[in-house]
């Protein structure tokens, strides 16, 4: 079988994707391979296809139980005989499954790094012919990297004790140099074939929105998006409890998921996500790796994360499979300053020198500043993003919030002024919302209880809405005319450039959106189908569910969204013609095919053409 067969048999694609075909050549001729790719790339076709053409066992080092159980519930799907084996089995289905292996029946094995220092593992790998040796979410490795595994740094030795050198190949979405380099260098890849291809993602939309409540934004784009599946990352525990208890109080199916919970109500409620049971999650960054479901239409931060690894990575959970989604991130410069001080108080890494310490954390800092000039920036988003990893980006990607906006720019330099002017009045005492209450004139308990409709700047700006004075108070901290003091209610200061605009009176420009600008329609998937083919679709999708019910698999491991529309929209009449939609391999067709195509004959017969 050619590599070319196998991707159309097993996985029922037509072709490969960029980058995957030189890395199958590399794996396939027994040397090593440093791939990195944006989370939905199609890192496991890479390793996947090799195993299946190879002539022995192929073992794939994973971090993540849960992880495995879905690859592999998936590869046995498409036909691939595999397993795993994990801290989830049972001794007696260890043995097992060690007994099964021994006897060849997988080509593909997924283990936890832990057990390959196992007596038992060991004795099988000694024995066991070993072609190739994939490890997944290879960042791991490195204490640079921000998922830091003690056990990855095991694959060495353990490679290095099988009797014959197999392929290896190394796998993550983390790009910076010096993670990079500890992989090539810990996992002693020599010579590998260097992949690393691009990081955008086409069909993500990009937005970044700074509101008044967060919850009422959150709340908005959550409704906007019925019958949808999100995700929505708080940065704390507290946080994931809040919102989601939120948004199941305004009617949302909601569910949560963070490191405090018990592992039951954890496992429990991620099945409920996958399995489309609940449609938004709720999380900390605890939730997602290795979290496979491909038709995640939208993916929102309630925080801003520490960094743009984090951000892309997490927002790129969203639309992995190649559908139009969105990713939003609600922004407030409380974010900004809570990380600044998790970096500056975080503990120390065991057996981290100081000197090191240091090191990270002005490096963390750095990132930090990185990520908060995503937020802010009037630019191209994708641009942005695209250039942090090292890519060049045309200037406007033409579908980014930024880009689909007219900005104008309005010099705000006489109401600054007025601002710095209120701050000192105030006693450098008040929070931003306090200030633009006097500012405005508005008559609130607060303003009332302190007496500031007595002070001179009451009611100074009051031709402008709330809403702009507190933008205009924003964009003075951005600017460092103003500052915040630290701590849970931050007062507004005078800061440095607070004197300089008061003395020199210079205009300021600030940018602000005037309006939409005109583009080309996008909707999310599956919005734009209509008529007859949206039914269709949903029909199918109703099939779906009650296959992967019965069988107690998520639906998208059955057949993902992308599948079931183009099945829609082509309403394939023959076992042949089935086969011809992207994602419908021999196995999956001979397994459901005449199911689905008696629905689609169901339907048109119902009188639709
Ligand atoms: P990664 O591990 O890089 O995040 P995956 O391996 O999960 O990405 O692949 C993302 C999605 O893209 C999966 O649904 C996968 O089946 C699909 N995919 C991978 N390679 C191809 C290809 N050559 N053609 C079409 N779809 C592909
Ligand atoms: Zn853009």
């Amino acid at each position: 079988m050619t590599k070319e067969e196998a991707l159309k048999t097993y996985f029922g694609y037509d072709a490969f994707r960029g980058g995957q075909e030189a890395v199958i050549d590399a794996l396939l001729a027994g040397g090593n391979a440093l791939v990195i790719m944006p989370t939905g790339a199609g890192k496991s076709v890479c390793y996947q296809v090799p195993a299946l053409l190879l002539p022995g066992i192929t073992l794939v080092i994973s971090p993540l139980v849960s992880l495995m159980r879905d690859q592999v519930t998936q590869l046995v799907q498409m036909g691939v005989p595999a397993a795993f084996l994990n801290s989830s089995l049972t001794f007696k289905q260890y043995l097992l499954a060690l007994d099964r292996a021994r006897a060849g029946r997988y080509k593909i094995i997924y283990v936890a790094p832990e057990r390959l220092e196992t007596e038992g593992f060991r004795s099988f790998a000694e024995h066991a012919d070993i072609s190739l040796v994939a490890v997944d979410e290879a960042h791991c490795i490195s204490q640079w990297g921000q998922d830091f595994r003690p056990s990855y740094l095991n694959i060495p030795a353990f490679v290095a004790s099988l009797p014959k050198r197999p392929a290896v190949g190394a796998f993550t979405a983390t790009a910076t140099p010096d993670v990079k380099e500890d992989i090539e260098r810990l996992l002693a890849l020599k010579e590998p074939l260097r992949i690393t291809t691009g990081f955008d993602r086409e069909n993500l939309y990009f937005e970044v929105q700074q509101p008044d409540s967060k919850k009422a934004a959150l709340l908005e784009l959550v409704k906007g998006r019925p019958g949808k599946c999100g995700i929505v990352y708080c940065a704390t525990r507290k946080n994931v409890e809040e919102v989601c208890g939120f948004l199941r109080e305004r009617g949302v199916s909601a569910t949560r998921y963070h490191a405090g919970l018990e592992a039951e109500e954890r496992r429990q409620n991620q099945e409920d996500f996958l399995y489309d049971r609940a449609q938004v999650m709720v999380a900390t960054n605890a939730f997602g790796m290795g979290i496979d479901k491909s038709d995640v239409r939208y993916v929102i931060h309630y925080n801003m994360p520490k960094d743009i690894e984090s951000y892309y990575q997490e927002a790129g959970r969203a639309g992995r499979d190649g559908l139009p989604s969105s990713c939003i991130l609600l922004y407030s410069g409380q974010d900004v300053r809570t990380n600044e001080f998790l970096i500056t108080h975080g503990e120390l890494r065991e057996g981290m020198d100081a000197a090191t310490a240091e090191r990270l954390q002005e490096r963390d800092l750095q990132r930090l500043r990185r990520m908060a000039g995503y937020c802010r920036t009037r630019h191209c988003l994708r641009q942005y993003i695209l250039q942090y990893f090292g890519e060049s980006a045309p200037d406007c990607c033409g579908t980014c919030y930024n880009c689909l906006h007219n900005f104008e720019e309005v010099d705000v330099g006489r109401e600054a002024r007025t601002i710095v002017a209120c701050v000192a009045e105030l006693n450098q005492a008040f929070g931003v919302g306090i200030v633009a209450e006097t500012l405005c004139g508005a008559e609130t308990d607060k303003v009332r209880k302190y007496h500031l409709d007595r002070e001179r700047s009451y009611g100074a700006l009051r031709e402008l809405p709330q809403k702009e004075v507190r933008e205009r108070i924003r964009f003075l901290l951005d600017e460092g005319i103003l500052t915040l003091s630290p701590g849970q209610y931050p007062v507004v200061r005078l800061g440095e450039r607070a004197e300089d605009i008061v003395r020199n009176g210079p205009a300021l420009w600030m940018k602000t959106v005037r309006d939409q600008r005109p583009a080309p329609s996008r909707k999310e998937a599956p919005g734009e189908l209509d008529g007859p083919a949206a039914e269709l679709f949903g029909r199918l999708r109703a099939l779906r569910a009650g296959i992967a019910r019965r069988q107690g698999v998520p639906a998208y491991v059955v057949f993902t969204d992308k599948t079931l529309r183009e099945m829609a929209l082509c309403r394939p009449g023959s076992l042949q013609e089935l086969q011809a939609v992207s994602g419908v391999g021999a196995a999956k067709a001979e397994r459901y095919g005449r199911q689905f195509l008696a629905e689609i004959s169901a339907f048109e017969s119902g009188g639709y053409s």
